[in-house]
């Protein structure tokens, strides 16, 4: 599917075709994702929101353009309600900061689940040290899915946020996040859900969720690095202090203190990464020109595809038989992931191994780590085919 617009899948690795299939790490970009970044800084690069002259009022149309069209990519009411940030992992930081500031106590509660990326974890460590609050977790049933009956026995008056994975990225299993943000809702409590590795896979609606904050990274999307994406409902938004002071941010600045800005602009501190929104926004038209249902179709028989042969050639894949968003997560008997991906990588194919910076994860699994295969819109079964070869190759090396 549209491998010619990513020119570096024709890279020659160790003298091979490369193979990519680390995408939940990051993706590759199509040259229309390139091609904007040099339109950009080639054509009309300058600071926006500040200039009366005729570039940066272009680079402020691009970078507010970007802001509709990533609005209208997530289902968003309203381009009010989109935050740019450096990535996933810079959003939560925002929201533990803003949001505890404002509404975390001594004894309160923040719950997780126990499949969170460290990104899910540590800021909400942090907040909690600092609030004497407590960060507890959904634990995770022999199957590796969510125990929700447990969950909604956590829920609680000191419950003051949920916050969890849409789509795990060791396991690449979806989570029940409409039940958990039911339960939540139910008494009143705010959700965040992590879409790090559900909105570069499938149709993520704010609406529909009915979520309160959800978070991804561009880089994951096609889309550059350093740009990513806070949603927040325009009633939350309204209601949290800005986590970050500087320019932009700012409605007036006097000695005697400061008035803050409309949204989103309270949360966007200094000078943001305009050129990186309007390549973000240039991914989403790509995505769109695609279309969701080919997308979805096309990952999802590849990740079936190959999880079979994995099982076949006797692999431990975690989670196995359950639905999955491009990711796959084995090991090959004891041996350990890092000498399988090395293997691998000597044979021109890029997967991932080790912990995926889920340790409370891997240890509950209790494997020092797994290869991670994870695929993108461009990967096709020729990609799964020479994998398995390589894998085949790498247990006849290692037996
Ligand atoms: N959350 C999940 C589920 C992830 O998979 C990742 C990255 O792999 C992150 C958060 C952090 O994303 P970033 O490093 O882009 O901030």
């Amino acid at each position: 599917m549209n491998r010619e617009d990513f020119a570096i899948l024709k890279e020659q690795v160790h003298e091979r075709e490369l193979v990519y299939l680390d995408n939940a790490a990051t993706s590759q970009k199509p040259q229309p994702v390139i091609d904007a970044i040099v339109e950009a800084y080639t054509h009309w690069n300058s600071n926006i929101h500040r200039g009366v002259h005729h570039l940066s009022q272009v680079a402020t149309q691009h970078h507010e353009d970007a802001r509709k069209a990533v609005a209208n990519f997530i289902g968003a009411k309203s381009s009010d309600e989109i935050v740019f940030t450096k990535g996933t992992t810079d959003s939560l930081n925002a929201l533990a900061f803003s949001y505890g500031e404002a509404y975390i106590y001594e004894g309160d509660e923040i719950i997780v689940s126990g499949l969170e990326h460290h990104s899910n974890i540590v800021p909400w460590q942090m907040l909690c040290a600092r609030k004497k609050a407590v960060l507890r977790h959904i634990p995770l049933r022999a199957d590796l899915t969510l125990d929700m009956e447990a969950f909604a026995g956590m829920l609680s008056d000191k419950t003051k946020l949920v916050s969890v994975a849409h789509v795990s990225n060791v396991l690449g299993t979806i989570q029940p996040i409409e039940e958990i943000i039911q339960l939540a809702h139910a008494r009143n409590i705010p959700v965040c859900i992590d879409g790090a590795q559900s909105v570069p896979h499938m149709q993520v609606n704010v609406q529909t969720l009915d979520c309160d904050f959800l978070v991804f990274s561009g880089h994951k999307l096609y889309g550059p690095t350093g740009i990513g994406v806070l949603y927040g409902k325009r009633e939350w938004l309204e209601k949290l202090p800005p986590h970050e002071g500087g320019g932009e941010m700012i409605e007036h600045v006097r000695w005697e203190g400061t008035t803050y800005n409309e949204l989103p602009y309270k949360f966007e501190a200094g000078t943001p990464n305009f050129v990186g929104s309007w390549a973000l926004k240039t991914a989403t038209d790509y995505i769109n020109s695609i279309g969701w249902e080919a997308i979805e179709a096309h990952e999802r028989e590849l990740t079936e595809y190959c999880e079979q042969q994995l099982l076949d050639l006797g692999c431990t894949v975690y989670a196995a038989g359950q639905s999955k968003a491009g990711v796959i997560s084995f090991n090959v008997g004891e041996v350990h992931p890092f000498d399988v991906g090395t293997l691998l990588d000597q044979q021109g194919v890029a997967v991932r191994t080790g912990h995926h910076c889920a340790e409370p994860l891997i240890d509950t699994i209790g494997v020092p780590g797994t290869v991670r295969v994870s695929f993108g819109l461009y990967n096709d079964k020729a990609d799964v085919d020479a994998f398995i070869a390589a894998l085949k190759r790498a247990q006849m090396m290692l037996s």
